[in-house]
């Protein structure tokens, strides 16, 4: 994710203003990315297909929505970390993460100038650790459940930063209202909640489905306290 003053002009690999090895390395994360989550996916759909049964599908709508669940707790936990601890001249993640989330804060909207490599290739590229192993190691025949737990937490750690960009579009289209008005997908009303005074809630940024309960429970602000007591 990036944040930058104005549009910037096209190029051959589309519109990005930062070296064109970055862009490519962002492009070939996305392809790679795609190409192993299909051979991952339909691994999962053959062997959910083959053992066809009402428990089987339950037993795999139930992971997903954990998976699910679980995105937005991650996103929420990785924002607010982002937010409040280091700087950007933090060692290997400040440039990369920190800074991009305190100049969100200094400038919400410009994330929404990047096109969707831009936005979204870091998320994409930060799956194929567990996306690679997945395929070559784990078993789905033996653990279906699991892998279908991986396969959709995957899918909405990799769309997160794009769903935050719609929360920010200053013209959001009538497609993207009606995803937004789903529990599946950040609502932009939700997530200015974040970015109102004092700014220390509504973290998660996938979903959002997990918000109310951890401000009403306090849970930012108590680890928060628990992040300043260890570094004391
Ligand atoms: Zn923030
Ligand atoms: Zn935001």
């Amino acid at each position: 994710m990036r944040c930058r003053p104005s549009r910037p002009g096209r190029r051959p690999l589309g519109r990005y203003d930062y070296p064109t090895k970055f862009r490519v390395f962002e492009v070939v994360s996305l392809a790679f990315f795609a190409v192993c989550f299909v051979v991952f996916g339909l691994r999962i759909l053959n062997e959910v297909s083959d053992r066809f049964a009402v428990e089987v599908i339950g037993g795999v709508l139930v992971v997903g929505f954990l998976a699910f669940v679980t995105a937005d707790f991650l996103s929420g936990l990785v924002h607010f970390l982002c937010d409040n601890l280091g700087t950007s001249d933090t060692p290997v993640l400040g440039q990369k993460f920190i800074k991009a989330f305190r100049e969100h804060h200094d400038d919400p909207v410009g994330m929404t100038d990047g096109d969707f490599i831009e936005v979204n290739a870091d998320n994409f590229f930060m799956c194929l650790p567990v996306l690679v192993p997945s395929i070559v190691w784990l078993d789905v025949h033996r653990h279906v459940y699991l892998a279908a737990y991986l396969a959709v937490l995957m899918v909405f750690v990799a769309i997160t930063n794009e769903v935050h960009k719609w929360a920010h579009m200053v013209e959001v289209p009538s497609a993207l209202q009606r995803l937004q008005r789903t529990p599946l997908f950040l609502a932009s009303e939700m997530h200015q909640r974040h970015h109102t005074a004092p700014y220390d809630s509504y973290y998660c940024i996938t979903s959002g489905v997990l918000n109310p309960v951890l401000t009403r429970t306090h849970f930012w602000q108590g680890l928060l306290r628990v992040c300043r007591r260890s570094r004391q």
